[in-house]
């Protein structure tokens, strides 16, 4: 078994969160939640008119009936409204991390508004599937330690892949035909900053510049059994069908991207089969789309609630121009798009393991996501699996969040309207909790806060 991802992680982790519910900053409540309508995230049918009851940082207990009101527990009446559990990106690269000639020019004020645009939108975890350490893992303690309020922050840091491979700038390992070589630098890297997952890359085709040198089975063979040494589980960002294959075959089962070529009816099996986790990543390629075609989906109240005007007006203009460059991804995009949804269908049809994820950076482009995925003929309930239980599946994390199920912690959204009838439904937020604590919006780093005046110091 290529992954085996130890339990005393997600203990780690599970007393962190009661750390972090203990913090005078959020307390977590005991709170029932009754009447309302419980979408859990397997995939089952909603629950009409059950009750959910959250204890501290954890669910327990998902009742069809009525319970018993106790003194000490908030009740809340969820008539006419209904709860999924907290909403997962498994692909983020988090807004901030910039680097300037080498140099890091990281803005933090701007990553907490990113993860701010995340808890406003309902995400209460996200991945973070590349950046420079320095960035991403101060940051990620900052969430752990409750200093900053976040989604639940998980992170690969650097990324790996070979000499002039895809990705070989910048933030990334390079492993090259010496495995001996590198090992020792990978193992002091794995303990010191131990990332969540590993990311590696292997994209040999590229589109326009065609032919980069990509790990090989063997490579990718190494990488896992030292990462799994390590209790970390590793993904990779692959492209095309061989790549896909050599990453099988190297004892991979976590793809950080659905194969994004035409590829074979027997691959597309061969991931559905095994026990294969695969990130959706569509909006990347709708949002590049978009963005070239026309921006006014800018404009959206949703991300004007989120995103800062200033970052509208970059995306609209820097980030376009850059998308139209030849050879740019705006050019690509079209390409990938009609490609992915295909492979998408294909693999879900075939009874494959899907989480949705963005490679974005900003909280509403998950419900992009999630919009697509319905469009390209998926059942609402069974996206809401994407975005929740399967998107825990992908980071090993099934068994304490991504489902309303009793023993969970409770990460949890409760809505407004039905979102198995509408995408837009999920907009209706009327509350977020994470690990039991009730998110308090108005206090988020958000534009929607400023504009009403609500945002308190
Ligand atoms: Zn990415």
């Amino acid at each position: 078994m290529p992954f085996q991802f130890r339990r005393t992680c997600a203990i780690a982790i599970a007393s962190l969160c009661a750390a972090v519910a203990s913090a005078p900053m959020a307390q977590a409540a005991n709170v029932l939640i009754e009447n309302v309508t419980v979408i859990d995230g397997t995939g089952r049918p909603p629950m009409e008119r059950a009750s959910v009851l959250i204890k501290d940082d954890r669910i327990f207990a998902v009742s069809p009936v009525a319970m018993p009101h106790e003194s000490g527990v908030q009740v809340i009446n969820g008539a006419g409204k209904y709860l999924i559990p907290g909403l997962i990106d498994t692909h983020i690269h988090l807004a901030g991390g910039n680097m300037k000639d080498g140099k890091p020019a990281f803005d933090h004020h701007m990553a907490v508004m990113a993860l701010h645009s995340y808890l406003w939108s309902g995400v209460t975890t996200l991945f973070d599937a590349g950046h420079e350490p320095d960035f991403i893992f101060p940051i990620r303690d900052e969430e752990r330690s409750g200093k900053i309020i976040s989604p639940r922050l998980f992170a690969t840091g650097n990324v790996i892949t070979v000499p002039g491979g895809y990705g070989a700038g910048g933030h990334a390992f390079l492993v090259g035909t010496d495995w001996d070589a590198i090992r020792p630098t990978l193992d002091a890297y794995f303990k010191q900053r131990k990332p969540d997952m590993q990311k590696t890359l292997a994209d040999r085709h590229g589109v326009f510049v065609p032919l980069n040198p990509s790990l090989s089975a063997e490579q990718f063979h190494n990488v896992v059994k030292l990462a799994n040494e390590n209790g970390i589980r590793v993904t990779v960002h692959a492209a095309s069908e061989e790549d896909y294959n050599d990453a099988l075959d190297g004892g991979m089962d976590n793809f950080a991207h659905v194969v994004r070529f035409p590829s074979s009816d027997a691959l597309l099996r061969r991931v559905s089969t095994k026990r294969v986790v695969m990130t959706t990543t569509l909006s990347v390629h709708d949002y590049i789309v978009k963005l070239v075609n026309d921006p006014a989906f800018l404009t959206d109240p949703f991300f004007k609630a989120t995103m800062p005007e200033e970052m509208i007006h970059e995306h609209k203009t820097v980030d376009r121009a850059n998308f139209m460059r030849p050879n740019g991804n705006g050019t690509q995009s079209p390409f990938f798009l009609p490609i992915v949804a295909a492979n998408i269908k294909k693999i879900y049809q075939m009874g494959g393991t899907l989480a949705a994820g963005t490679d974005r950076t900003w909280g509403p482009t998950l419900h992009m996501e999630l919009d697509l995925l319905n469009k390209n003929g998926i059942p609402m309930i069974d996206v809401i699996k994407m975005a929740t239980l399967n998107a825990a599946m992908y980071l090993g994390k099934e068994n304490e969040f991504g489902s309303i199920e009793r023993g969970k912690l409770a990460d949890i959204v409760l809505l407004n309207a039905d979102p198995l009838k509408d995408v837009k439904n999920f907009q209706a937020i009327e509350a977020v909790y994470k690990g039991g604590q009730l998110i308090d919006r108005g206090k988020l780093d958000v534009p929607a806060n400023e504009k009403a005046g609500t945002k308190k110091k």
